[in-house]
């Protein structure tokens, strides 16, 4: 038997394991079963697929998407490992080129989808192949309560009697408890098996903006991520159309994405977006499963998605190379409504779930303390100190008295009469002669006007923290205009006094926020970078594969900043293993020292 670690250094190139994975794959070398729970970009695959390499026999790999199955059997050929697919879509001919392959014992790694794995006496075939280890990729398939539920996967408890002894692997970046006991029990896993990774992704950024202004706060979060591919998340199919053509029209490479569209037109908007050929890809929630893509370097949320683990999985698809990523969300009440609306088609059964999880997203949405923490509590865990690392950590909180601040705010709402949104209470204050303000006749209030030392934002900003806090209320039913409530009256008569946290302009968060795009001295050249982007590009494109397989954005950077002369120093940069040192080695030595020669 090869050492795991033997393994990790000579095929990936890698020169550590992850927090968890040495475990697991000590665990499982053992021959015992395990789940692994991982957040996206946790290193998962390694877990079934070194154990895979240390040892005889063929590792059968139980995965749910053609495209996934086939990008991690690109990337497991690229590193020189025997592995390849059985699944539905191949022609005759290449799956007896598969089956021959097996019966000879080349092969390490198979990767099929369920469906394959139990039709056409496939099955049968299994007891006489040398399987040594079973993997479950994206084990939450197998759950009725995940969100991704797969009937066929339930078939995957008899693999149990069709290979009995054979450990077992199960993996999933869904660490729900209902789906978690699912998995156990369908796939008979002990308790005692179980390994979860902590769901922390220290390399995201987390940060939050009003939805006021959307688009033009886009442009400058783009321009601040030039070439750098990201996903935008909207609510709706015509919303990823009209953003997508938007940003075209100012010269982006962006693509619209979601379920209306046909199979093959899918198929190749994701294909673009996979080879960086597209950089902006403006989707609904039906993109994103099966993208393995390790250079994402920003998530938008265009609107409030519905919960937490939805919110957690979509952003958790920036950054999986480990490199620093931004994640921004717009929120607004509207968002809220809309999503409320949802809520009214929903199962009655279930519409209360849903609401609690849709409150909890809110709460990290109007967060006035660390965002992570947050975040990393709804999925049980406790931070023991805040991130540093989110915009409310890195805009501290000020407060100050706001009674006078909010007795303005509420006289407006008290006197418009349950009539008036945030965003008409914030005009009336600041004396707008806008034509919602006038035709209503709120001109002659007593409020009006006399709001015109803050500004307009400043009132949308103290208006929802007033909200927040419970001195008026949304009514979501009602074009989401303001109500008074319990807590109102006290304010208006003086009797309490109100604290509020100092507005922060979009400006002053900017400045205060890392610089994502500078690359330290360290680094090395930014030129040199981009240059090797366009070796790798034309090596992807030779060999039709996603970029990332042939080196990803890490690996990229570290031979950048170490600028590697021959092949030993080649040989020493991050995720370069002995394969790829040797088939794309000489490649790229040959575009350093032709960009170093060229006096650069
Ligand atoms: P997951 O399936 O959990 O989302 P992957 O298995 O795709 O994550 O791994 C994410 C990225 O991290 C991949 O690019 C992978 O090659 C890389 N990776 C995994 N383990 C290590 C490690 N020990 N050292 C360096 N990179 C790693
Ligand atoms: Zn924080």
């Amino acid at each position: 038997m090869t050492a795991p670690l033997e393994v990790l250094k000579k095929v990936y190139g890698y020169e550590r394991f992850h927090p968890l994975q040495e475990q697991v794959i000590n665990h499982v070398l053992e021959g015992k079963d395990a789940l692994v729970l991982m957040p996206t970009g946790g290193g998962k695959s390694l877990c079934f697929q070194v154990p895979a390499l240390c040892r005889e026999g063929l590792t059968l790999v139980v995965s749910p998407l053609v495209a996934l199955q086939r990008d991690q059997t690109a990337a497991l050929q690229s590193n020189g490992v025997a592995a390849a697919v059985l699944n539905s879509t191949q022609k005759p001919e290449e799956s007896e080129a598969v089956l021959a392959q097996i019966v000879a014992g080349k092969l390490k790694l198979l990767y099929v989808s369920p469906e394959k794995l139990f039709s056409g006496g496939m099955s049968a075939r299994l007891s006489a192949w040398k399987v040594g280890l079973i993997a479950v990729d994206e084990a939450h398939c197998i759950s009725f309560w995940g969100h991704d539920f797969r009937p066929e996967y339930t078939q995957l408890s008899r693999l149990r009697q069709i290979l009995p002894g054979v450990p077992l692997v199960a993996l999933t970046a869904t660490a729900d408890p209902a789906i978690r006991r699912d998995i156990l029990a369908q796939l008979s896993i002990e308790e005692d098996s179980v390994f979860q990774s902590s769901f922390d992704r220290p390399n995201l950024h987390l940060s939050v903006l009003p939805g006021q202004k959307r688009f033009e706060r886009l442009q400058e979060f783009l321009k601040d991520h030039p070439k750098q591919a990201g996903i935008v998340y909207c609510l709706s199919r015509a919303g990823t159309e009209d953003l997508a053509e938007k940003l075209c029209n100012l010269g982006y490479k962006a693509d619209a994405y979601h379920a209306g569209l046909g199979t093959e037109a899918r198929h190749k908007i994701q294909d673009a977006f996979l080879k960086d050929e597209t950089t902006i890809m403006c989707a609904t929630v039906a993109f994103g499963m099966g993208i393995d893509k390790s250079n994402v370097r920003w998530v938008v949320h265009w609107n409030l998605p519905k919960n937490l683990e939805g919110f957690y999985q979509e952003i958790g698809r920036a950054g999986r190379d480990g490199l620093p990523s931004d994640t921004l969300l717009f929120y607004s009440y509207a968002d809220v409504a809309q999503q409320l609306k949802f809520l009214d088609d929903a199962n009655p059964d279930r519409r209360e779930l849903l609401a609690a999880k849709l409150d909890r997203m809110k709460q990290y949405a109007e967060s006035l303390m660390c965002r992570r923490r947050i975040l990393l509590s709804y999925f049980g865990e406790t931070l023991e100190k805040d991130c540093g690392h989110c915009d409310v950590c890195e805009n501290p909180p000020e407060t100050f008295d706001g009674t006078l601040v909010a007795q303005k705010f509420l006289s407006a709402v008290y006197r418009t009469q349950g009539r008036a949104t945030l965003r008409h209470c914030a005009l009336i204050l600041r004396g707008s002669h806008a034509q919602e303000i006038i035709e209503p006749g709120w001109h002659d209030l007593k409020t009006f006007g006399v709001g015109q030392d803050l500004k307009f934002e400043e009132w949308m900003e103290y208006g929802a923290q007033l909200i927040n806090a419970g001195y008026a209320a949304v009514a979501y039913d009602r074009g989401m205009s303001l109500q008074l409530t319990p807590l109102t009256s006290p304010v208006l008569k003086g009797e309490k006094t109100v604290a509020l946290v100092k507005y922060v302009s979009f400006e002053e968060k900017k400045a205060a926020a890392p610089k994502p795009k500078a690359m330290a001295a360290s680094d090395g050249d930014p030129e040199l970078f981009d240059h090797l982007k366009t070796v790798r590009k034309k090596l992807a494109d030779e060999h039709e594969v996603p970029a990332y397989v042939i080196f990803s954005d890490k690996t990229l950077k570290d031979m950048t900043a170490k600028v590697p002369k021959d092949s030993t120093e080649f040989r020493q940069v991050h995720g370069v293993g002995e394969v790829k040192a040797e088939s794309y080695g000489p490649i790229f030595l040959r575009a350093i020292m032709e960009w170093l020669n060229s006096g650069r």
